[in-house]
């Protein structure tokens, strides 16, 4: 069995960036710009937030964190991205969410510049990325496709079962892979039989939220396990949407909760912030 180490990757892709950051800075004088846009008090998303402003401390990209109470109001948070697309050392610009209830995700994912759009949620950069043409890709997908390159794992003509069907996640997730050449099942909560397509997939991709939903009875011999979720049990340790214990002997290969897909994601952010800074003549 192969584990796919996160942590390892991850800091592969962080010293490519590092070095491409640097090379902007001296050769065009132009250092990447992202700004990260916090509302309320969710302590979950407080640590991302703090993460990704230290991810992008440590490769040399400018990061500013807004940091705003959950009484903001839809026309404040969307005067400040107006402000953050006009602002010409912003390349980058990311609202974490979930946002609070009263404001609607859909209208401020939509106020991004999607020059901007380093999370690559604009429906702009959604059907670029679903014709396969050039875009921000979402960073968790992208960083698990990263993940399949790396480790010579080939798509085409695979069976492929991704397990969920998120806007951040799922979705995007089985349209790399189908247009990579993969045969894709989405299953979600009103799947009738499950196991019927995990039985048969050649890959499995779960981002679910359920604490090891996934069991060995319920995948071949020699299957790739790709864990997505981050679920935190009652004791305070963190685990994934797959057992991984049960499962580990039979998969060819599988990614260990934590030190898998969760560092990629934030790596695969730095990566657009940096592809976002390469446009910035572009947005002139
Ligand atoms: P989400 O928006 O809550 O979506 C969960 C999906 O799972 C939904 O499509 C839901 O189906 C499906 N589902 C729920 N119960 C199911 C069941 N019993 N069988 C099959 N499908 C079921 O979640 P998300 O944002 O995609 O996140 C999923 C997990 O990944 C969470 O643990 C999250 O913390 C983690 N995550 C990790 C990263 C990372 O960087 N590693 C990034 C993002 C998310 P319906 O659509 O029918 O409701």
């Amino acid at each position: 069995m192969v584990l796919l180490d996160g942590k390892i990757l991850s800091a592969k892709v962080k010293e490519e960036v590092k070095v491409e950051v640097s090379k902007l800075v001296e050769e065009k004088n132009i250092k990447p710009g992202l700004a990260v846009v916090l509302v309320g008090d969710d302590a979950a998303s407080a640590t991302y937030v703090n993460s990704k402003h230290k991810a992008c401390e440590a490769v040399g990209i400018y990061s500013e964190v807004h940091t705003k109470p959950s009484s903001t109001t839809q026309e404040e948070l969307l005067e400040l991205i107006e402000k953050m697309n006009n602002n010409p050392k912003l390349d980058g610009i990311l609202v974490q969410l979930p946002l609070p209830k009263h404001i609607d995700t859909t209208t401020v994912l939509e106020a991004i510049n999607p020059l901007k759009d380093v999370d690559g949620f604009h429906p702009y950069n959604v059907g670029r990325m679903v014709s396969n043409l050039d875009t921000f890709l979402p960073a968790t997908p992208f960083g698990i496709m990263r993940m399949f390159e790396e480790n010579n794992i080939e798509l085409e003509g695979k069976d492929v079962v991704v397990i969920g069907r998120s806007d951040i996640v799922g979705k995007p997730m089985a349209s790399l892979l189908t247009n990579a050449g993969a045969t894709v099942s989405v299953c979600h909560s009103k799947t009738k039989d499950l196991n019927s397509y995990t039985k048969k997939a050649d890959i499995i991709v779960i981002a679910v939220g359920i604490p090891h939903l996934l069991k060995a009875d319920m995948i071949k011999e020699n299957a790739i396990v790709i864990d997505v979720g981050i679920n935190r049990l009652d004791t305070g340790k963190l685990t994934g949407d797959v057992d991984f214990e049960d499962c580990k002997d039979k998969c060819s290969h599988i990614t260990p909760v934590p030190g898998g897909v969760g560092p990629m994601t934030i790596a695969m952010l730095l990566k657009n912030t940096l592809k976002a800074a390469k446009l910035r003549e572009k947005r002139k």
